[in-house]
């Protein structure tokens, strides 16, 4: 049994980021080529990045998971209470998290699917390479704050609003911008006006 499963803080689940795991998982454990750009995204935390890789590889100890292993022996999602809990309910069926995808695609005026979300980036073409790598870095940190809303609820009981949820990440993609200013193109240009993100 992995250890960090009794870790009582919002990481619970997952095992510790750093910087050393994070290159590591990339040359040992042979990440599908898939992947790429979200490894070579520059407007994503590392953290993120390796965060979506263990969703990926379905290495989150979510509530279905512990079952089959015997550790729980009852499965209910902690955020809604009215599902068992598996990966596509935690981030894209559940209610909570329906909401926090519907406030992410109003913002950034994008049609995101509400399922197979991860499936529809990876085939998504947009007009320019900056606007896939924001648009993977919202998902990523909107999945990871639910995986902590979700942890958070399970310890203490309290869910954050989704509105919470979304101010957090536009403030991360901002922060993001700032660090790392970079060329785009005229509708690119446009687009980050429209959703606040503009460099200038
Ligand atoms: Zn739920």
């Amino acid at each position: 049994m992995h250890s960090w499963f009794f870790d009582e803080n919002w990481r619970a689940g997952m095992p510790e980021y750093t910087v050393k795991l994070g290159y590591s998982w990339l040359i040992e454990e042979g990440v599908d080529v898939a992947w790429y750009p979200w490894v070579n995204n520059r407007v994503m935390l590392p953290k993120h990045q390796f965060f979506i890789w263990l969703v990926a590889q379905n290495r989150l100890l979510t509530q279905d998971r512990l079952l089959r292993m015997g550790i729980i022996q009852h499965n209910r999602c902690f955020l809604c209470g009215g599902a068992e809990e598996d990966l596509n309910h935690l981030f894209f069926s559940c209610p909570f998290s329906r909401q926090c995808l519907t406030m992410l695609k109003d913002w950034l005026q994008v049609g995101i699917p509400c399922h197979e979300v991860l499936d529809w980036w990876l085939q998504f073409r947009a007009r320019s390479l900056l606007k896939k790598h924001i648009l993977a870095a919202a998902l990523a940190q909107m999945m990871y704050l639910i995986w902590r809303a979700r942890n958070c609820c399970r310890m203490e009981y309290v869910v954050p609003h989704p509105v919470r949820i979304i101010k957090q990440v536009k403030g991360m993609l901002t922060m993001r911008m700032r660090v790392s200013p970079i060329i785009v193109n005229h509708r690119v240009e446009e687009w980050l006006r429209n959703v606040g993100l503009s460099c200038n």
